[in-house]
């Protein structure tokens, strides 16, 4: 999909390569990856780093792949590595080479072995705890380990033994010999290697010795050619280093540029942080609609198309800040008003009996899928004498500039008729459990011959005919705009918002929704977008609310002091 360059809005990075091109740097070539650690599912803040990686190399004609960083095997899992495929490709992105960090277990060694051989790595001997204490701080030099000074040969036999399994965990590692009194703590000998007597998910058995990040992803990157590798910005210290094992050994040379990390206002983007709200029972799951995950706001609704858009907005900088997650709400909404077909459904049902239409009638009304894609098309829904509206419809007493239902008032009911409102029933509690109208037959589809206007249309469904559904309203997972912040000796799962999920069970939808299939999306009139859960069974729809439509009575309300 190599378009136009000029076309496309510019960032900091797609001037960097727009000047590579314009030099013949790497023969014109752009290649990037994407290089998730299988650790935890993705979420938001990956779609931005997948839309820059992906899109900029679509943008010039080039090639991105998907890379697992697997070079942990404590935490890795196959699980993982088949989620982030899937939610790469249902983003609409499709990689060019499919690769691991473990596919190059072999090359890193090797290229150990000639550090170590250059004198340029030894093995050490001091715990993790001595190496920490010995490195010094960002005012301190570091010291010299006791082995920094060891032979060449001896550190070969080391090295040798370590990867033989010789060794337990944590009694040796090989680090690059570098300068221990670098202003830049990674230049202070970094680890290269620790031993892991543990099973990878891929490997297995063969390796007990596994590279750190730091010395795995740039030869990563420098094997598979890479000419960009975009990451985010905590990785900016490491870039001297990066560019010193290159180097060093004098292999292709791929270029680390960093840009701004998302982060959303009532979100937490961290796998870690993500995977205790699914080991706690937090929420129901890494799929959870409340979550930031891609399955999580996939099931909950959202398209790919606003989550690509979003990112586009967004854009990408030098440092770091806070997109508010309005902002990504709206693109969801741009998206959904323009493919969602419009249906009725009453969450909170009321009854209306319409005491002048004829008892055993059903009248089908022609009602518009969707306003916005004249293409969809109309469809019937039936209209019959006892119908259910939404009980916030409906006010025994009116308070100022509400025009929906209320004793003597006429309101239209969307495709149906005009009905006025002429008694009510109560129950034990004094609470109005049934609203009775008149219609008038003139008015069928909602139109007034007469011309006469009524301040208010509601949506309804027809009680003998409607389906029931659950149907399942969600917050902020958070309700801390900054969930980070912590009171001294809290928990950021302190700042969980206990209303993130409302369950309504007894919801009332218009029988052509019967069938709807899983994933199917709708707007429920005047309610919001809606999309259908996988929990659904024959008989039982499950809606997801994705986002409310915007509620100007909510904010008369507001400004009334009322809610
Ligand atoms: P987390 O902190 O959530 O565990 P991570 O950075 O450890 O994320 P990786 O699997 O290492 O996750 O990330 C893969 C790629 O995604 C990296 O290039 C990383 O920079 C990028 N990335 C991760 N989180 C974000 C984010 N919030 N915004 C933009 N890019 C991100
Ligand atoms: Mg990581």
């Amino acid at each position: 999909m190599a378009g136009s360059p000029s076309a496309a809005p510019s960032n900091f990075i797609r001037d960097i390569i727009l000047e590579d091109l314009k030099a013949n740097k790497h023969d014109g070539r752009v290649q990037t990856r994407f290089p998730p650690e299988p650790n935890g599912h993705l979420h938001i803040g990956h779609a931005k780093a997948i839309c820059i990686d992906f899109g900029l190399a679509d943008e010039f004609g080039g090639h991105t792949n998907l890379r697992f960083d697997d070079t942990n095997p404590a935490k890795e899992e196959t699980e993982y590595v088949e989620s982030i495929q899937e939610d790469v490709k249902w983003l609409g992105y499709r990689w060019d080479g499919l690769f691991y960090a473990s596919d190059y277990f072999a090359q890193l060694y090797e290229w150990a072995i000639k550090l170590i051989k250059d004198g340029k790595a030894y093995v050490d001997d001091l715990t993790a705890e001595e190496i920490r204490k010995y490195r010094g701080t960002l005012t301190e030099p570091g010291k010299d380990s006791p082995c920094r000074g060891r032979a060449v040969e001896e550190n070969l036999e080391l090295f040798e033994r370590m990867r033989a399994g010789v060794f337990p965990d944590g009694s040796h590692v090989l680090r690059a010999k570098i300068d221990m009194a670098s202003p830049n703590l990674n230049f202070r000998d970094p680890v290269m290697y620790r031993i892991l007597h543990a099973e990878h998910h891929r490997t297995g058995n063969k390796w007990c010795i596994y590279p750190m990040y730091d010395y795995a992803h740039g030869q990563s990157d420098s094997i598979e050619r890479v000419t960009h590798s975009l990451c985010t910005l905590e990785f900016e210290d490491h870039r001297p280093l990066y560019n010193w094992f290159i180097q060093q050994l004098d292999i292709f040379p791929s270029r680390q540029i960093e840009f701004d990390r998302l982060n959303l206002t009532y979100t937490l983007l961290s796998k870690r942080k993500l995977l205790q709200l699914v080991q706690e029972g937090r929420v129901s799951g890494w799929d959870d609609p409340r979550m930031p995950t891609l399955g999580g706001i996939r099931r909950r609704g959202y398209t790919p198309e606003a989550v690509r858009n979003f990112c586009g907005a967004i854009g990408v900088s030098k440092t770091n800040g806070s997109i508010e997650l309005a902002m990504l709400e709206h693109f969801v909404r741009e998206d959904l008003n323009k493919r969602s077909p419009r249906v009725m459904a009453v969450l909170r049902p009321l009854k209306v009996v319409i005491d002048n239409y004829p008892e055993s009638q059903i009248e089908e009304m022609d009602a518009v899928n969707n306003p916005e894609d004249e293409s969809a098309g109309t469809r019937k829904v039936p209209f019959s004498r006892e119908l259910y509206v939404e009980q916030d419809d409906f006010r025994e007493v009116p308070p100022p500039k509400y025009f929906r239902l209320s004793p003597g008032r006429e309101v239209r009911l969307r495709y149906g008729y005009l009905v006025t409102c002429t008694s009510v029933v109560k129950n034990d509690n004094g609470e109005v459990v049934e609203v009775h109208c008149s219609y008038d037959p003139a008015t069928r589809g909602g139109n007034t011959p007469d011309g006469r206007k009524v301040k208010s249309t509601i949506h309804w469904v027809s009680a003998a005919k409607a389906v029931d559904a659950e149907v399942r309203i969600y917050e902020t997972l958070f309700s801390k705009e900054d969930p980070s912040k912590v009171e001294e000796g809290g928990d950021v799962l302190d700042n969980l918002n206990p209303t993130s999920l409302e369950v309504i069970r007894d919801a009332k939808i218009e029988p052509s929704l019967a069938g709807a299939a899983a994933g199917s999306r709708y707007q429920f009139e005047r309610l919001g977008y809606f999309c259908v859960d996988p929990d659904s069974k024959p008989g039982k729809l499950v809606f997801n609310r994705t986002v409310a439509l915007k509620d100007t009575w909510a904010k008369v309300e507001k400004k009334q002091g009322k809610r």
